[in-house]
């Protein structure tokens, strides 16, 4: 059995020594940079969740030695697919982060695993064995893979190949029997600094003239040449204090602009390279998962906002007059959850034998993880009143001076202290305006809100429901 410990994945992300950036200055240990630090216990926690045999069936996939974790392995059946929304919400319920990279990693295998399949089937390329050993290969380390499509992209009304600077889209810019060299970045890309490994897929479709850009490929994040630049969330700095104030004292997020400069790439590790008609059908396949997944994975933030908010009206003396709202906030997990239950229940095989969610109702559940949320964030806020934006600090507890009256206005009702109330308040406040907030999952996680509203109007099959009315009433062709 190959299941890292928390402690074993850790150690080994330490290891890699990986060039990354932040707040302008080279991290020299991002297992002990208090921000980064944070993220790695979110991706560390999947870890030690999948070696709890309690969680066995859900996070582990094959049987005895051979058996391995689940965020490296291929959606082989209806039930492996619903299992994916439960393992989502499961892992944001106890983390109340965004664990990316492990499941946009997901994604990338099962994306490319149908892809190269087609592409093999029909161009008689070897790119499928390779992903398979590969697969292979990742799942006997279970290592961490950040998935990375979203391309820096310069000005969005051009075309990759009018850009004045084309490598705003990823690219190959040397190929030999060997391998290939690539140069670019891909931005945002969840977990990075959390991840032993990166699976780069183009970010869009591409046409004849743009073949250099339709690549897709697999390296260690300690590659020559890949730097990353961690992004400063919004609050941030309060994640590099050892302070109650960071709200989610035990986990964290983070993104990275990972930049490839001039990276080569073996062989073996190149899962496409020019095949321009086949970019669109990776980009497609890799975000019907996510737009499933984030019904989960916004159901599982939920319920931790939904907790942390009927804690505080608790805390108010206000439970009984707080009951609506605690309901309509349960209501809109449940409703996330219910649409990607329905889009994994409603799915089907690829050739490739990998399964795929409904597309419609995927959009469809993405559509409503871009507005639900923010309801869900404006009730928690609600409820607990106007210090969710206006707190004091851990340190105006702890002062000698101030403390005893911060203590004195801040005491909950029945004995709860000052400190237990600030750390709800202060977790509600990273999770709808800090570090943590639900909005940065789910505007732009898995394509903008357009893209996926584009999808249903492609699919809202309009004649066949007007044919449906004109039935009902009455009236001939
Ligand atoms: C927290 C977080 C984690 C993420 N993790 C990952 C990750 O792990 N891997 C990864 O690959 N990506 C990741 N992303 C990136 C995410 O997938 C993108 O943000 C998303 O696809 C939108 O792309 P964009 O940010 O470039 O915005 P854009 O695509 O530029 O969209 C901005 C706005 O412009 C509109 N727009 C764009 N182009 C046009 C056009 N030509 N005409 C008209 N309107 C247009 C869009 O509809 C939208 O309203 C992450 C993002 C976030 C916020």
């Amino acid at each position: 059995m190959t299941l890292k410990s928390k402690e074993q994945y850790i150690e080994s992300i330490g290891k890699m020594k990986t060039e990354a950036y932040m707040l302008g200055k080279r991290i020299p240990d991002v297992t002990k940079n208090g921000f980064t630090r944070l993220a790695l216990e979110g991706i560390g926690q999947i870890y030690d969740l999948s070696r709890d045999e309690r969680n066995a069936e859900m996070l582990t996939r094959g049987e005895g030695s051979g058996r391995f974790n689940v965020y490296c392995s291929i959606h082989r059946s209806r039930e492996d697919l619903v299992n994916r929304v439960r393992v989502a919400r499961l892992v944001c319920q106890n983390t109340g982060v965004c664990t990316g990279s492990r499941c946009c990693g997901w994604d990338a295998l099962n994306a490319l695993w149908h892809t190269t399949f087609e592409m093999d089937s029909r161009l008689g390329t070897d790119y499928h064995k390779r992903l398979a050993k590969y697969a292979t290969m990742v799942q006997g380390k279970d290592l961490a893979c950040a998935g990375a499509l979203t391309d820096p992209k310069g000005n969005r009304a051009l075309k990759p190949r009018q850009q004045p600077d084309k490598d705003v889209y990823l690219r190959v810019v040397e190929e030999d029997r060997k391998g290939i060299v690539v140069r670019g970045a891909k931005s945002m890309i969840g977990g990075a600094v959390g991840s032993h490994e990166i699976i780069v897929q183009p970010g869009t479709g591409f046409s004849e003239d743009e073949r250099d850009h339709a690549v897709a490929f697999a390296v260690p994040l300690n590659s020559e040449g890949v730097v990353q630049v961690v992004n400063a969330q919004p609050g941030g700095e309060a994640k590099l204090k050892d302070s109650f104030d960071k709200g989610n004292v035990r986990f964290g997020s983070s993104e990275a602009l990972v930049i490839f400069n001039d990276v080569f790439v073996p062989k073996e590790r190149v899962f496409m390279c020019g095949e321009n008609d086949y970019a669109a059908e990776v980009v497609s396949r890799f975000v019907l998962l996510h737009r499933m997944v984030l019904g989960g994975c916004l159901a599982g933030c939920g319920d931790v906002l939904t907790g942390a908010a009927a804690l505080l009206a608790e805390y108010n003396g206000l439970s009984r007059q707080m009951q609506d709202r605690l309901t309509e906030m349960t209501y809109l997990s449940e409703a996330l959850y219910a649409q990607a239950i329905g889009a994994a229940y409603e799915g089907k095989a690829s050739p490739s034998g990998a399964w795929f969610p409904d597309q419609l109702l995927a959009n469809v559940t993405k559509t409503s993880v871009t507005r639900l949320p923010y309801e869900v964030q404006r009730l928690a806020e609600d409820i607990g009143g106007g210090m969710i934006s206006a707190m004091p600090s851990e340190l105006d507890l702890k002062s000698p001076k101030i403390g005893p009256l911060v203590e004195k206005y801040y005491r909950g009702t029945h004995g709860v202290t000052a400190e237990k109330k600030l750390r709800v308040a202060k977790l509600v406040e990273s999770m709808v305006a800090g570090p943590g907030r639900l909005g940065a999952l789910c505007l732009h996680g898995g394509g903008s809100p357009a893209a996926a509203q584009m999808t249903i109007r492609q699919l809202s099959e309009l004649e066949s429901k007007k044919e449906l009315a004109r039935k009902l009433a009455g009236i001939e062709h």
